[in-house]
């Protein structure tokens, strides 16, 4: 098997922000990566944009340095010095009159135009603004916007709003890094494209579902923003959002952005408000090689989650009666992501209650390994009796698909393409991310109000004790984190 690249027209693309932490580290890499994978076009033209005064070698000297740091290692200095003469640069103010009519020069017509906003959202309304102005966005052109897309609801509608008064809905592609992933959007095709699962895919046979993303890292380097942040807003309003739409919604009746993204929309909208009894969160303590959480963002009375734990119902035909577990948390005992979806226990036992109980999990493995593990009873081998076991039926994806398939591309590569190909459907819609602010809004809101501690927890370990509580009061247990 090959991996397949598809070609895009001929662009320009503008990365405001382009001397920025995201563009060294991400955006300028992915494009790198797409060069020498043979999809960028001839004619594509990317032009960084930011205050910082550098001429086109300048910035091509920083590109590189960027490169070396966090591009590919194996790539040829022909190849590398082909990309980088491919590249421009332009100073501009996003708040000024600096640089405009020398961006306006730059631009073609017949290219598709694309414009990266990776500043501060604080900036978005202004570059906004400019483009129009200057004449430089046309109607088909494109804007890219980075998370955090607003603080609460309120914020985000303002954003929303912004935007709107110069582009249309599908001229705005907001990024969710994670729908970029190769196996979150193997999600989609497991659960549409095997008929296997759909009959059983509901609350009749599904006892939960579990999600948790897990990281080993501390705020390293973040800490200042993290702290005005916390799980909730950076990883569940957005991260796990997704993950629970992509493993709950309706199959949409095709695979393009407005049938994906209604079908998600109406999973949020159907989401039960969480009762406060049903969170958790919690703050790292320290750890021999590493500062606590508090000392690590410089607050010493931080009442920020590194952490959060909570259950939340689904109110629809399909789901209702089937809670959902989500958990997120930093320096936890390893870096994994994963959806398990646990069935229920078979209606009767002819084994009798010595053989336990035992229930079927479908467990979509997103990171590392990424993969699928099905636990399976089976009979234990011996004699003795029928005494019944769980067993996995395991399948990583690298060792399923064999060499040949090629390194996957990292989510910014598909996404800055797919924002080149006008495909939308990977790119959370304005309603949507209004959807998931409505119902995470009241939950941080009940946090301030109370003034709610976050628990401590174990560096290395897998939570506060309180998270455990939240499963085993409903008689269920977290999968380990390992
Ligand atoms: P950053 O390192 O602070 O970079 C900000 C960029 O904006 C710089 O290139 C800066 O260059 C430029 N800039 C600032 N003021 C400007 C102005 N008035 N006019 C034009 N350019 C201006 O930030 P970042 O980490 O790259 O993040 C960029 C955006 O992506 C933020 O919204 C962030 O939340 C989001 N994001 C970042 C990451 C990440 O890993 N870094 C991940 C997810 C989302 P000059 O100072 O030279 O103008």
């Amino acid at each position: 098997m090959v991996s397949r690249v598809i070609p895009v027209e001929p662009f320009d693309l503008v990365i405001f922000g382009g001397t920025g932490d995201l563009a060294r580290r991400k955006i300028l890499p992915s494009l790198f990566r797409r060069f020498i994978a043979g999809q960028m076009p001839d004619g594509a033209q990317i032009i960084g944009a930011a205050r910082a005064e550098y001429d086109a070698d300048g910035y091509r000297e920083f590109v590189r340095q960027s490169l070396s740091e966090f591009g590919p290692n194996d790539a040829s200095k022909e190849v590398t010095e082909a990309f980088l003469n491919g590249l421009g640069y332009v100073a501009v103010d996003a708040k000024g009159t600096n640089g405009w009519p020398e961006l306006a020069s730059k631009m073609r017509d017949g290219h598709v135009r694309a414009f990266y906003f990776s500043v501060a959202p604080a900036l978005f309304g202004d570059l906004a603004d400019r483009l129009h102005s200057y004449k430089i966005a046309l109607p088909d052109s494109r804007i890219v916007v980075e998370k955090p897309f607003g603080h609460d609801l309120g914020s985000a509608k303002l954003l929303n709003a912004t935007l709107a008064q110069h582009f249309s809905e599908d001229q705005i592609y907001r990024i969710d890094h994670y729908l970029g992933k190769e196996t979150v959007q193997n999600l989609m095709a497991v659960r549409f494209g095997n008929l296997l699962f759909e009959p059983l895919w509901n609350a009749q046979y599904i006892d939960h579902v579990q999600i948790t993303v897990a990281e080993t890292v501390g705020v390293d380097g973040r800490g200042g923003y993290y702290d005005t942040s916390g799980a909730m807003r950076d990883m569940v309003q957005n991260h796990l959002m997704q993950l629970l739409c992509l493993i709950a919604m309706e199959p949409p009746a095709q695979f393009d952005a407005d049938a994906v993204r209604d079908e998600k929309l109406k999973v949020i909208r159907a989401l039960d408000p969480v009762s406060p009894h049903h969170t958790v969160r919690g703050q790292y303590s320290a750890s021999p090689d590493h500062p606590d959480y508090r000392a690590h963002v410089g607050n010493p009375r931080s009442r920020t989650e590194s952490y959060v734990a909570l259950k939340t119902h689904i109110s629809n035909w399909r789901w209702a009666g089937t809670p959902f577990y989500l958990r997120t948390g930093k320096r936890l005992r390893a870096r994994s992501s994963e959806i398990a979806v646990v069935f229920k226990e078979t209606p009767h036992s002819i084994f009798g209650p010595e053989a336990g109980s035992h229930r079927n999990a479908l467990v979509i493995r997103l990171q590392p390994d990424e993969g699928i593990t099905m636990d399976v009873t089976i009979k234990e081998p011996g004699p003795g009796g029928m005494r019944l076991i769980d067993v996995p039926l395991d399948m990583t994806f690298a060792e399923a698909l064999g060499p040949e398939v090629g390194e996957v591309p990292d989510a910014y590569e598909r996404l800055i393409m797919d924002v080149i190909r006008g495909n939308q459907t990977l790119f959370m819609r304005g309603d949507e991310l209004e959807a998931a602010w409505a119902w995470t809004d009241p939950i941080i809101n009940h946090w301030d109000e109370t003034k709610d501690v976050p628990k401590p927890y174990d560096a290395g370990g897998s939570g506060p004790e309180d998270a455990l509580m939240l499963m085993h009061r409903d008689d269920r247990k977290w999968r380990e984190i390992r």
